[in-house]
């Protein structure tokens, strides 16, 4: 109930509940002779409405499963204690509806599964033992009445699963949305500083090159020109990778691409690199999958993905990479066994310049979110601290 959150809400939250009590109480106090009946309908109003009040201050999964499991024993209890109320069975059906206001997708299970096993035993009481002497109404069509509860516990299940998909798919979205929004800001911002960058450094990469071949310079001097130079490179290449995001090349040539071929050209150019850690690259793919898109840029996307595999892999760790065919697409993973990453940062992954690593640009998984969305494709990233990360692109299927 995280609507009720924040203090006006909470208001709202206490003047419903206020609201439920009264009605229970109403339900207690009028026309009921005090007896042991009265006592036991009490105690129970009591604790539904401790945990409803307490609730707020203890918003957690216990607090969630001793309302619920209070409120269906408070209605069966006035089943059993008030026979002569025909109106409770309905109540009966209705009892999941409760959880659902929590959205809690176990909880609601889980009061399914107790409102089940209350309504059997309470069929197979009136059936075996009371046989309509309490409960003529439910006894005289027993089977309609089963029938009628069950119906109306699909009906529940409908509810809620339907909503609880268009949640989901609304969540996703807005997350989408936002995702898109930080790329485009971020992204035209690093871009109009990448570009002003650009000039000047090229300025001071001829006149080193320049000095590189003026002999006035001692060696050790040109040895620090040549350093300089690699630095600028890679300051360029940055840039360079950057701004091919920003505004993607015109006229890449689409062609109908092999997965396989490509993932092999990117498997032998990265085993070297994974063999500096004793890394190993395990190929394994299908037969004619292919994609449309340009081979560069794909080229590109995989050896992204997969040099993070490699990066998060622990020593002697190694790199799955799979690609199959699922109706009409094309999947490919990559699936390490390293250090995997926590929700947070799933969530992060594509912002510019978000890296972990002390030597990381944080510019490959932007790269490979662009490439991706270019040829129509999907990335995803199933990921746990500690339980390796799978990435799995999907690419409609081309017929070859
Ligand atoms: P870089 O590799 O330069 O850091 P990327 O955009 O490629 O930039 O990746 C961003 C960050 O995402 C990385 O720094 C790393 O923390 C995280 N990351 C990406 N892939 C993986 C993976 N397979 N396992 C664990 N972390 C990963
Ligand atoms: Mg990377």
């Amino acid at each position: 109930m995280k609507e009720f959150n924040g203090p006006l809400h909470k208001k709202y939250y206490y003047i419903i509940v206020l609201f439920i009590i009264i009605l229970m109480l109403a339900g207690l106090l009028v026309d009921n002779p005090v007896n042991s009946r009265f006592a036991v309908h009490g105690v129970m109003i009591a604790i539904i409405s401790i945990c409803l009040l307490v609730y707020p201050w203890y918003e957690n999964a216990w607090m969630r499963y001793m309302t619920v499991i209070s409120s269906t024993g408070y209605f069966y209890i006035l089943f059993y204690l008030y026979p002569e109320t025909w109106a409770e069975f309905v109540l009966l059906c209705f009892i999941p509806a409760l959880s659902i206001l929590f959205f809690d997708k176990r909880l609601f299970y889980f009061s399914l599964v107790i409102n089940l096993a209350f309504i059997l035993f309470t069929f197979g009481y009136i059936g075996f033992v009371d046989k309509g002497q309490d409960y003529p109404y439910i006894y005289t069509d027993l089977v309609g009445n089963v029938v009628n509860f069950l119906a109306s516990q699909v009906l529940l299940y409908f509810i809620f699963h339907l909503t609880n998909l268009r949640i989901q798919k609304q969540r996703v979205y807005y997350e989408q949305i936002q995702h898109a929004e930080r790329m485009r800001t971020t992204g035209q911002l690093a871009a109009a500083v990448a570009h002003e960058i650009r000039n000047p450094l090229t300025v001071v990469n001829g006149f080193l090159q320049f000095y590189m071949e003026d002999s006035a310079f001692s060696q050790s001097q040109k040895q620090n020109f040549s350093l300089m130079i690699n630095e600028l490179d890679t300051a360029e290449h940055v840039i360079s990778q950057f701004l091919s995001v920003s505004k993607p090349e015109k006229g890449g040539k689409v062609d109908n691409v092999d997965v396989e071929q490509v993932l092999q050209d990117v498997t032998e150019l990265l085993n070297m690199y994974g063999l500096l850690n004793d890394n190993s690259i395990d190929l394994n793919v299908e037969n004619d999958c292919h994609v449309a898109a340009n081979s560069i840029e794909l080229k590109q996307l995989f050896i992204n993905l997969i040099k993070n595999a490699i990066e998060a892999s622990p020593h002697s760790g190694s790199v799955k990479v799979k690609a199959f065919k699922v109706k009409g697409h094309v999947w490919i993973q990559i699936i390490d066994k390293g250090r995997g990453m926590s929700k947070e940062e799933v969530k992060n992954l594509g912002t510019p310049f978000y890296s972990l690593k002390s030597k990381g640009t944080g510019l490959g998984l932007m790269i490979c979110f662009n490439i991706v969305e270019k040829y129509n494709g999907n990335i995803q990233f199933d990921s746990g601290p500690g339980d390796g990360t799978t990435v799995t692109l999907k690419f409609p299927l081309v017929p070859n």
